[in-house]
């Protein structure tokens, strides 16, 4: 793999990296996507929408999660790598597709390096690292959500594991969402349970407006860490919060329908969303200097490339999607997000520019 030096490393295969990666094909670059997906069980945020179906992303009509990963990567394989001559020189064009989790991002002599981690973690089995070479790197790698930690397993380290029991309910119709602007239109007039503490949850209410009235938020056993101001707001509105902890869930196959708490009673909701934050998918930047929010996401300039803490652009490293600090997490921005670092990764990589003076 080191014989060849990509154009373009796009890091993941969400609607921003995909994005990235035919727009950067597009233009005549050599892209090669590293995606995490089936190595480990990271899939990209949109393939927890397992049966509610997204309406709002372009071209894609009722389609849920797992399918649209499906597409994205037919888009992509559309793309297949050719040779062609540009003057004198050979070139390659096109996108080649590979499973594996980047672990590490270095840069020697102008070319960046990334280590992968490219088979399926198993028991007992060694882990299998490669490494690829690019001219310039898209980040488009996204965040996991943070769920509830209710019947969570502390002792088992794989995160399904961790979480078998949320994960059943997670992403469907009627099951734990964490986007309110995605999946409140399914819940109209309908009781909202919210699930967090503080400023998250609080915007998660301000959200939730626009389909109900009917709103309690549940803080799971913690203070909720709001304001008096806050709180004077939520009462005028009726908004319960209810400090006891969560012992279970009460389902029914994937239906989520309450919840049993500490003290021994039950609640029983419509709808269930969770906003706990968000881990940032960013490890393989540790050690670099770049700037993010104080979430972890990531600051870029108006090209999508990646800044060092004096504010100057990192050459040949972009970044796109729900990576980025400040922009809306969904699927739309994402690719319009994609579409700018890829061009402008391409962009960088041409022979000749405006002269200086
Ligand atoms: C349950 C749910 C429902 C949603 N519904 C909607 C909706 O209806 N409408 C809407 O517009 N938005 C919706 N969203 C939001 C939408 O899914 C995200 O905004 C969008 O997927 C972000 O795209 P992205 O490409 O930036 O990141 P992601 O889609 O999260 O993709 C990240 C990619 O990076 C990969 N990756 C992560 N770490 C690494 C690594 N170290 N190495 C290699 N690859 C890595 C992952 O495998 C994945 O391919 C929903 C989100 C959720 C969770």
């Amino acid at each position: 793999m080191l014989d060849t030096i990509y154009d373009v490393i796009v890091i993941g295969a969400g609607p921003a990296g995909t994005q990235a990666a035919v727009s950067a094909s597009h233009q005549m670059r050599h892209v090669l996507v590293l995606h995490s997906g089936k190595v480990s069980f990271s899939r990209g945020r949109a393939y927890w929408s397992k049966s509610v179906e997204i309406e709002d992303a372009p071209v894609f009509p009722g389609i849920i999660g797992p399918n649209f990963a499906k597409e994205l990567m037919k888009w992509m394989e559309s793309r297949p790598v050719v040779e062609f001559k540009l003057g004198d020189e050979q070139r390659k064009a096109g996108i080649d597709i590979k499973d594996g989790l980047v672990t590490k991002l270095t840069k020697k002599d102008d070319v960046f390096v990334l280590e992968a981690s490219t088979s399926t973690l198993k028991k007992d089995n060694s882990i299998q690292l490669e490494q690829f070479t690019s001219r310039t790197v898209v980040v488009a790698s996204g965040f996991d959500d943070k769920w509830p930690d209710i019947e969570f397993q502390p002792d088992e380290n794989r995160l399904y594991k961790q979480y078998a029991t949320v994960f059943r309910y997670a992403g469907n119709r009627k099951g734990w969402h964490v986007c309110i602007r995605c999946d409140g239109h399914l819940h109209v007039n309908e009781h909202l349970a919210l699930l967090g503490v503080g400023d998250y949850i609080y915007e998660a209410a301000i959200g939730a407006q626009d389909f109900t009235e009917e709103i309690t938020i549940l803080t799971n056993g913690r203070p909720h860490g709001m304001s008096p101001h806050i709180l004077n707001q939520l009462e005028e509105r009726n908004i319960d919060i209810i400090e006891t902890g969560i012992k279970r869930h009460i389902g029914e196959k994937t239906d989520l329908l309450g919840f049993e708490m500490m003290d021994g009673t039950e609640l029983f909701f419509h709808g269930f969303l969770v906003d706990e934050g968000l881990i940032p998918n960013t490890k393989f930047l540790s050690g670099w200097d770049y700037q993010k929010d104080d979430e972890g996401l990531i600051i870029a300039n108006e090209d999508m490339q990646m800044l060092d803490s004096e504010g100057n652009p990192i050459p040949g490293l972009y970044a796109a999607g729900d990576i980025i600090s400040g922009e809306r997490n969904l699927i739309a921005t994402a690719f319009a997000l994609g579409q700018e670092a890829g061009l402008s990764a391409s962009d960088s990589l041409r022979k000749w520019h405006y002269p200086n003076s």
